[in-house]
């Protein structure tokens, strides 16, 4: 996807804090962190977001929460963090390439903002 931000920051193309990578999916630091750990978890394969998602995307899905929970214990946040897709406009969606957001290292709030 030429003109996707995160698909030019998997190659590269755009430099990023890489926290993690193997053959289905790239992590990095988020650029403006709402937490002590907030870190971005995206498919190499340019899927636009959740809602866009479709049955031959399970599998990456999954992946990806799996790959949140591996970090988590990594980074030693296990007392509490949140996984989040952001699904469209009114969620604050801004990125249009499936990213889940892992976040945590600080108490959280309920119901999230
Ligand atoms: P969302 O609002 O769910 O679409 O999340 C997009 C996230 O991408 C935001 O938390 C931004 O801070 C983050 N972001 C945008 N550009 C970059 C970048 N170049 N490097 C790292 N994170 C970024």
């Amino acid at each position: 996807m030429a003109d996707c931000l995160f698909s030019k920051l998997i190659v590269g193309e755009i430099p990023s804090k890489k926290i993690y990578e193997d053959e289905k999916v790239f992590v990095f630091q988020d650029i403006n962190p709402q937490a002590p750990v907030h870190f971005l978890i995206i498919p190499r394969e340019h899927i636009v977001g959740l809602k866009e998602a479709t049955a031959k995307d399970a599998e990456i899905l999954g992946y990806c929460q799996l790959v949140a929970a591996k970090l988590g214990r990594e980074y030693k946040i296990e007392e509490g963090y949140r996984t989040v897709y952001n699904v469209g406009p009114k969620s604050g969606q801004s990125v249009f390439h499936l990213h889940l957001h892992l976040i945590g290292g600080r108490d959280m709030k309920w119901p999230p903002g």
